[in-house]
């Protein structure tokens, strides 16, 4: 599932490639991923719209259009812009590329935005101008944000009993962290991934918040993680799994203490990774 980094990389191509395009046309080949309308209206809301600019609000990527108008998509599982800039170069040498393709959107420059979907989680939401995204009142702060603070996380903390990776899951409280990134986060941090939201001192919650900043930056940078299917909207894959420390590295040496095997165990139905040595339980970690 693509997470901060990977979401980043694709508004970052969506920017560089779609920014002032026209669209002439969308067809729907699948009407799932459409959450508030149907292939028809689709079309005919966006018909002729100019893309004004392409922003991410947690892993949400908001198209606006210079109408005002607003298209909200998440990606969810599988989720994936391809762009071409026409539509023959895809069929002749990507034919692998063009299954599941839910719906494309064609420009009047005769490029064309492919959506391709898997397993169909993604959603598209529209919003006509003027009408509040109710997408920014459904999750916490993105953690670049400046309302993300020690003093802030400390607060959210406060008497929360769950453990603390399973805490910065939760999208109400965080934006745009997944699995992969918590592992790494909790790890760079030298914190215990099954302790109590509320056991983590001040020193831990900053310490926590420059190594999310810092794996997230450094992800970004290497154009996000490619594990199962995320690709870049040219395709190119992510290439942070080359940096990776404990994600998927059970029964490897841990390369920061150099003595300890990195571990995994289940933790909210999700595999946890951390080492033993770096990220000591105490007394107060739970197992949940
Ligand atoms: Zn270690």
């Amino acid at each position: 599932m693509p997470e901060l980094p990977e979401v980043e990389t694709v508004v970052r191509g969506l920017k560089k490639t779609v920014v002032d395009k026209q669209i002439k046309k969308i067809d729907v080949f699948h009407p799932k991923p459409l959450v508030n309308t149907n292939p028809v209206s689709f079309n005919r809301f966006l018909q002729n719209e100019v893309i004004r600019d392409i922003r991410r609000w947690g892993k949400y990527i908001i198209f606006e259009f210079k109408s005002q108008k607003h298209l909200v998509v998440h990606l969810r599982m599988t989720g994936k812009f391809i762009f071409l800039p026409d539509l023959t170069l895809g069929k002749s040498n990507q034919s692998n590329v063009r299954k599941h393709i839910r719906l494309h959107m064609q420009f009047k420059d005769k490029s064309y935005l492919l959506y391709q979907d898997i397993r169909i989680f993604g959603t598209f939401k529209t919003y006509a101008t003027g009408e509040p995204l109710s997408e920014y009142h459904k999750i916490g702060p993105d953690p670049f944000s400046s309302q993300f603070t020690p003093e802030w996380l400390s607060e959210k903390l406060r008497n929360r009993h769950l453990a603390i990776k399973v805490l910065l899951l939760d999208q109400k409280i965080i934006s745009g962290l997944g699995n992969i990134y918590v592992c790494e986060a909790l790890h760079k941090a030298g914190i215990n991934p099954f302790l109590p939201g509320y056991c983590l001192n001040k020193y831990q919650v900053a310490l926590l918040i420059s190594a999310i900043r810092e794996i997230l930056k450094q992800a970004i940078e290497y154009g996000g993680t490619t594990i199962s299917d995320f690709s870049h909207i040219d395709e190119h894959s992510g290439q942070f799994q080359q940096w990776l420390k404990v994600y998927q590295k059970k029964g490897q040496l841990c390369t920061h203490c150099n003595h300890a095997i990195i571990v995994s165990e289940k933790q909210a139905q999700r595999s946890t990774f951390y080492c033993p040595t770096c990220q000591p339980a105490d007394k107060q970690t739970v197992n949940a």
